[in-house]
């Protein structure tokens, strides 16, 4: 199954030229997107948008349970003495965008409470 890039950024609360760049960038980036062309169109693979979703939810689940020396972005990389790697406080703040803009409720809630505990200006967001 296929979805064109504007449904994949909408599923995941990007911008459409935000995930235009992810998949410019698939060989450097960390993404589990994949494209195909279908159609004549390149389209995203269904299958690996759910791929990326769960790895979204699964970087802030690592995040919220980051141990001290641990980067706090949720790579699981160890830092030396700073709460994130640099540039990995960027790919935080991207998956708790998908979640603040796309997910149920509860995570929304859950989430608001970890940027709260964490010093996260949610606000920039949303
Ligand atoms: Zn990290």
């Amino acid at each position: 199954m296929f979805i064109t890039k504007a449904q994949a950024a909408k599923r995941l609360g990007m911008s459409d030229q935000a995930i235009s760049s992810s998949i410019r960038n698939l060989s450097t980036t960390e993404t589990k997107l994949q494209t195909a062309y279908h159609n004549g169109k390149e389209q995203v693979i269904v299958f690996s948008l759910i791929e990326e979703i769960a790895q979204r939810y699964q970087r802030v689940a690592n995040a919220m349970n980051a141990k001290p020396g641990e980067c706090g972005c949720g790579c699981l990389s160890k830092t030396e003495g700073t709460v994130y790697i640099q540039g990995h406080d960027q790919k935080l703040d991207g998956c708790l965008q998908t979640i603040l803009r796309t997910g149920h409720e509860i995570d929304k809630d859950s989430v608001k409470s970890f940027a709260m505990i964490r010093g996260i200006d949610i606000t920039k967001l949303q």
